[in-house]
């Protein structure tokens, strides 16, 4: 164990996939962009493989290529590309990419025809992608007609295969907003549209984590799912899917003392003792991605557990270290601080921190890294060695 560090149960994401899975009925798209929403990128693609998801998700064609570096074979779809990226090497990958625009087309058909692909008759494998009110990115549908014909007109002359046609909900965590309805019509006539154009995908989708839970007329053939699949809640309170948090952040504490009424913690002087008590110092900052208003906004403060209970963060998170209420007690210099994790074992979660912090939690688990070291453990296996190991002793 190190002084701090994130630590991954890629038990919890492969159980979590599998609930998803089988709540959903459909093909799974585990989304793995931004590291794996910070749990990492490759072990997280290699569980949710395990899982059975039959599609990985990121946004750039680097994170596609690592994929395919490390030695993922599957389905793999990337959705934010820029004109400067190449795209002949990502195509000969057998990685799918997203289009939204005539320019795009060509930009595939140019790179395909470099990377040899239709002679190899192995057609570019391009997903569609249809702005239905999210306003990101997305042809307009006054854009989708004429990019349905040319994706139809390209297809047919074997420059490429459009495998998918897909959208992005906006406001999908508030399943009674009617933006969610808005933009699955949308989906429907952009369907619609592209049918009688002549294109036959594979694969239509819309919904991310919280549609694939809330909304199951936007399951299509898959969903794609990111915070959902590393445990957090995408609308908590608003199902009854059990998901399992994978991260844990912990330290070890790195100083124990008293202070007096009226000392004031950290920069600023933000928080002053009303009472003596004891102060413990936590060795992670706003350089690992901690907030450094998780104590000082309009919300209560963070809290961390230490020896047995939750202590609030006083004052501001400095680059390096923050100073916990500690209440009068004196625990152990190197005791365990868990900031976040399942809550299992009292400790608070992500999402605590996103609501103290002002945030969401997929930003909490995105953000945190800097200095931290992230170790594997599998709950499954690891449970499993060690009861291997207990009877292994009374053999011997
Ligand atoms: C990030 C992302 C997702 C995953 O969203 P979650 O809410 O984390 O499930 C799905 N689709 C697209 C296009 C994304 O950018």
């Amino acid at each position: 164990m190190s002084r701090a560090e994130i630590v991954v149960d890629l038990a919890a994401i492969r159980g979590n996939i599998r609930v998803l899975r089988e709540r959903t009925g459909v093909a799974m798209m585990t989304v793995v962009k931004a590291d794996g929403y910070g749990h990492g990128m490759l072990a997280s693609a290699r569980a949710a493989r395990a899982a059975g998801s039959e599609w990985l998700g990121v946004a750039t064609v680097d994170e596609a290529l690592a994929l395919r570096a490390a030695g993922d074979t599957g389905r793999v779809l990337c959705w934010l590309t820029v004109p400067a990226d190449d795209l002949a090497p990502v195509l000969a990958a057998d990685i799918d990419v997203t289009v939204y625009t005539v320019d795009g087309l060509e930009r595939v058909a140019e790179a395909a025809a470099r990377a040899g692909l239709r002679e190899a008759g192995r057609p570019a494998r391009v997903q569609l992608k249809i702005d239905t009110g999210l306003s990101r990115g997305g042809a307009t549908v006054a854009q989708w007609p004429e990019l349905a014909a040319r994706a139809r007109d390209g297809e047919q002359g074997g420059a490429w295969r459009i495998t998918g046609i897909w959208s992005h909900f906006s406001t999908s965590e508030v399943p009674e907003d009617p933006a969610n309805a808005e933009q699955e019509k949308v989906f429907e006539e952009a369907l619609a549209v592209a049918a009688a154009a002549g294109l036959r995908p594979e694969v239509r989708h819309l919904a991310n984590s919280a549609a694939a839970l809330l909304r199951p007329s936007s399951r299509y053939d898959l969903v794609r799912c990111g915070l959902a699949s590393y445990g957090l809640d995408p609308a908590p309170g608003r199902h009854d899917l059990v998901l399992v948090p994978a991260m844990t952040v912990r330290a070890d504490l790195a100083l124990v003392k008293h202070i007096d009424a009226g000392d004031s913690v950290s920069y600023g002087h933000t928080w002053t003792a009303p009472a003596p008590t004891t102060l413990g110092l936590v060795p992670i900052g706003y350089a690992e991605g901690i907030a450094r208003r998780a104590a000082a906004g309009d919300q209560p403060a963070a809290q961390v557990l230490v020896a047995g209970r939750r202590r609030p963060i006083r004052g501001a998170v400095c680059m390096d270290q923050f100073v916990v209420d500690l209440d009068g007690d004196t625990p152990e210099v190197g005791d365990e601080v868990l900031l976040w994790g399942p809550g299992t074992r009292g400790e608070p979660t992500a999402q605590d921190w996103a609501l103290a912090s002002g945030t969401i939690s997929y930003e909490v688990v995105t953000r945190i890294g800097g200095r931290l070291t992230r170790r594997y453990v599998d709950s499954d296996t690891d449970q499993h060695d060690a009861q291997h190991d207990a009877q292994g002793e009374r053999e011997r």
